[in-house]
């Protein structure tokens, strides 16, 4: 069995050996059939990649499995020969030993691998397999140097296009494992051929793909371009439309602002206009009053809405629940609803009455920038919807809209301001011819009320300048035309002239006797007489009282002042006529000449006025001319006028004192105070020359009561001291201007207290002319001296106006007989007469008698004679000073009575 199983055992290992080789056999047919079947697969599959529109990287990567198949291919590249056949170009690298990827550099030149194997491959254009042994060899040869990883094989092959060669292909391998036969360079030279055209040719569609591309791309710019251009000019073209369209709407509006009559036709042109630019169909302005933020719409055009009553801006809402218009019109930006935001719109509720597509509203503004009004477009139009544009469009409309309304409004109100202008104007007019009327009715009372006042003031004025009583120029007017003649002379000193000074004589006692009214008649008849005693251009003038003046012109010496003067003395001598009664007056009158030393109206009057007095005294009813001693006289009295001055504050005035001696006891009963002034220069100045100044001057009051302190004083004091004056009294002068004085009596109440004096030792002594001029005056004074049991003197009887008929009037307790008529009583009978009749009325009356200037003891026998017992003169003592007085009392009362 067991042999049997070798036996089969053997003859089964030879069958399995031989079906071993067999299968051997056949697998080596396989393997070689495979093989060729490999590389006739890779090269349908090289002639079909050149037909496959492939990318060039997808290609080589191809190439390189397709190679990979037939070869051990892990390390492979292809590197090219740029056009220019100066650089190298790594088209695809492979490489288990390097990482580098050259195919991402830059052509390097050809120079740069002279001394590689790719180099040589280049120069030679041989396909060539070399082993370390061979690179050994070429380095010797100096054809390469070796450098990089160490390889164990390398095969390289030149890819060439019509003989030339473009490029090469390599594949190495760094084992000594794998070895390529020269079978796999044939393979890899016959495979380089395939790839070399297949490389030009993709290389030229891969140029031309390019050169398409580029071309493509150039056109494709070349048409955004022009399309660009294209969208430009359009958009130019379409904004330059516009632009023209916005113009011609603009100067439209702007002209509409000088065209369209009222702001009604304004709006609606205003609409037209605005639809020529934008569909506007609904169009409304809205206007914005901020002072009562009323709301108006002055123009509203709609389809479906009208309502288009004013209403209030509602402020209290938040701005968002607002209506559009006011929207614009709180927010001063323009509103606008479309398509994208309507819906919004809708949901907030906001709309009066129908809402509409689409919606846009511009706000207006006046000068200040504040927001005035809305301008707002709407479309009912399903569809419709106003863009962007359009609101600028609006935007800028309304700019020109709002300047256009503001010159239209205020054309409007410039309109009717001058319409308004026009109906005050006219109603102005009648108004004015209205009070025309009225003034001129005025007027004519007016001019008659004119014409009663120039009558009025032409009566004034004349009798400003003339007398009423008599109608003669008045001293004013006298006075003017002295000057005048003045100014003439001083031109002229040929031209002469002369002032007569009339007073009449016994004036007072005819206006005292005869009445008021009888003293007017008689002036008025005086002054009639004198004007016709004148020639027409001399010039009579009444100057007060019974004063006149006459000036006459041209005359050529004294004898024709003269003449005058004697025809007017003459005229009034005449009796007057007056009521039946009979009046004699006459005049004394003082003449003057022109002369150089006159300046003044003043300087004349002066010196006619002195001159008159002269006259006077030389017995009245006559003339005297004015000389030079009566010049000197009159400067002496100025003179003494301005000392006077000063004269009781220097204590120039002294008190002399003159004894009134009782006959029978011969003593001393009174001392009559007598004034006197010692100056300094003019040395004893009597008080007949300076009494009647001080009179005038008004300074006698002062004087007179200096006088009677003084004299009291004195008295007093020879009372305290002498038994002798125990009864002796003092007898004060009083002249007419002292009693006008309204206070005299108190003040003589007064200086008795001051001297702790009785009544009794005062005697006043007054003037007839004082009871005559002052009547009144005198009778009050009088009459409350007697009440305090104050004697009155009447002074110098018998000198004035000689008429008794009065003294019952006045109570008085004393006559006084003027020494002129006692000087002469021994010599002339008349007088001695007088005084015997004076001494009669007297006693009738029951009046004392005090005789004055008793020289001699002749005149004291004839006094007693005639029963008068006090006497005062020169027999006894010249009035003396207070030291030689108290000496006269001591002599006269001492001794036995
Ligand atoms: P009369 O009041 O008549 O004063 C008397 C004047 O006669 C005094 O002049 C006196 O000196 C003067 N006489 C007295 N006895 C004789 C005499 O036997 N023979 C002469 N030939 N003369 C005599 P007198 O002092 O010059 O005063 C003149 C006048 O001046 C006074 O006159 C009087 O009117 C006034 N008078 C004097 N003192 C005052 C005064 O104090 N006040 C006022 N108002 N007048 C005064
Ligand atoms: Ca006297
Ligand atoms: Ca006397």
């Amino acid at each position: 069995m067991q042999n049997k199983t070798q036996a089969n055992l053997d003859g089964s290992a030879k069958e399995l050996e031989r079906l071993q080789t067999r299968i051997r056999e056949l697998e080596a047919i396989a393997e070689e059939k495979e093989h060729s079947e490999k590389i006739h697969r890779a090269l349908l599959r090289i002639a079909s990649l050149s037909s496959e529109a492939r990318e060039l990287a997808d290609f080589y990567s191809e190439l390189h499995q397709i190679v990979g198949q037939l070869m051990y291919a892990n390390n492979f590249y292809i590197a090219l020969l740029t056009d220019d056949k100066a650089h190298v170009k790594f088209e695809y690298f492979h490489d288990e030993e390097d990482d580098s990827d050259p195919t991402q550099w830059d052509p390097e030149p050809l120079d740069s691998f002279k001394s590689t194997l790719t180099g040589y491959l280049f120069r030679t254009g041989e396909a060539m397999l070399v082993d370390e042994d061979d690179l050994n060899k070429l380095s010797a040869a100096g054809e390469v140097q070796i450098r990089g990883t160490p390889m164990s094989q390398w095969m390289g092959v030149p890819l060439k296009a019509q003989n030339e060669t473009i490029g090469v292909l390599v594949i190495q391998s760094y084992s000594n494992d794998i070895q390529y036969s020269l079978g796999d360079r044939e393979l890899l030279i016959f495979v380089s051929q395939q790839i070399g055209i297949l490389l030009q040719k993709k290389r030229y569609e891969q140029r031309l793909k390019e050169y398409n591309e580029q071309l493509e791309r150039k056109v494709e710019q070349r048409t955004a371009m022009l399309q660009k251009i294209n969208r430009d000019l359009e958009k130019q073209i379409h904004e330059t439309e516009q632009a023209e369209r916005l113009q011609a709407a603009l100067f439209k509006i702007s002209e509409l602002t000088n065209t369209a009559q009222g702001l009604d036709e304004f709006y609606l042109s205003l609409h037209k206009i605005i639809n020529g630019i934008m569909p506007s169909k609904n169009f409304y302005i809205c206007t914005y009053d901020e002072s009562d933020g009323q709301l108006d719409f002055p123009y509203h055009i709609d389809e479906f809405d009208s309502n288009t009553e004013s209403r209030r801006l509602d402020t209290s809402k938040n701005i968002d629940e607002c209506s559009p218009t006011e929207q614009v019109l709180r927010s001063g930006k323009p509103v606008l609803i479309n398509k994208k935001n309507r819906e919004a719109w809708l949901k907030k509720n906001v709309f009066f009455g129908t809402v509409p597509e689409t919606w846009l509203g511009v706000p207006l503004f006046q000068k200040d920038n504040k927001v005035c009004g809305v301008l707002a477009v709407q479309s009912y139009l399903k569809g419709k919807s106003y863009t962007r544009l359009d609101e600028e469009v609006l935007v800028f409309v309304a700019q020109q809209v709002s300047t256009a309304l503001a010159r239209k409004r205020n054309a409007e109100s410039l309109k009717k301001a001058h319409e308004e202008l026009k109906a005050i104007n006219d109603q102005l007019e009648r108004r004015v011819e209205e009070r025309t009327k009225e003034l001129s009715i005025t007027n004519k009372t007016l001019q008659s009320m004119l014409d009663e006042r120039n009558k009025m003031q032409k009566k004034l004025a004349f009798e400003a300048f003339h007398d009423s009583l008599t109608g003669l120029p008045n001293r004013a007017l006298f006075t003017n035309r002295l000057e005048q003649i003045l100014r003439q002379r001083s031109r002229n000193p040929n031209l002469h002239f002369s002032v007569l000074f009339l007073d009449l004589d016994r004036f007072k006692v005819i206006n005292d006797s005869l009445g008021h009214l009888m003293g007017d008649a008689l002036l008025q008849e005086v002054a009639s007489r004198l004007e016709d005693c004148i020639r027409p251009k001399d010039t009579v003038a009444r100057l007060g009282g019974d004063e006149f003046c006459i000036l006459l012109r041209d005359i050529d010496n004294e004898r024709d002042a003269a003449v005058i003067a004697s025809r007017v003395i003459e005229s009034i001598a005449k009796p007057f006529q007056l009521n039946e009664q009979k009046v004699f007056t006459s005049t004394s009158i003082g003449i003057t000449i022109s002369n150089d030393s006159y300046k003044s109206p003043d300087d004349v009057l002066r010196d006619a006025d002195a001159a008159m007095y002269h006259a006077k005294e030389a017995g009245k009813a006559r003339y005297a001319l004015f000389d030079v001693e009566m010049h000197d006289a009159a400067m002496k009295r100025l003179t003494i006028e301005n000392e006077l001055r000063h004269a009781l504050e220097r204590n120039q005035i002294k008190v002399f004192y003159q004894p009134i001696v009782c006959l029978q006891t011969r003593k001393i009963i009174a001392f009559e105070a007598l004034a006197r002034w010692v100056h300094p220069d003019m040395g004893m100045i009597s008080p007949v020359e300076f009494i009647p100044i001080a009179e005038e001057t008004g300074m006698i009051h002062d004087i007179g009561l200096f006088i009677l302190h003084h004299s009291l004083g004195t008295l007093k004091f020879w009372k305290t001291e002498l038994p002798q004056s125990a009864d002796v009294s003092m007898s004060v002068n009083f002249s007419s201007k002292q009693i006008e004085h309204h206070d005299l009596l108190a003040e003589i109440q007064l200086a008795l207290e001051e001297n702790q004096l009785d009544a009794k030792s005062l005697k006043v002594e007054i003037t007839e002319s004082l009871l005559i001029e002052n009547a009144a005056l005198a009778q009050r004074l009088l009459n409350q001296l007697s009440e305090i049991d104050i004697p009155v003197l009447l002074d110098d009887f018998g000198t004035g106006y000689s008429s008794l008929s009065y003294l019952h009037k006045f109570t008085l307790s004393t006559i006084k007989i003027d020494r002129s008529f006692i000087d002469r009583m021994d010599r002339s009978d008349k007088h001695l007469t007088i005084v015997k009749t004076i001494a009669y009325m007297s006693s009738q009356l029951n009046l004392g008698l005090i005789a004055e200037g008793v020289e001699s003891e002749r005149h004291v026998e004839i006094l007693k004679e005639l029963n008068i017992h006090q006497a005062q003169g020169y027999l006894f003592s010249m009035p003396v000073d207070a030291e030689r007085a108290r000496q006269l009392l001591i002599d006269f009362n001492s001794g036995q009575s």
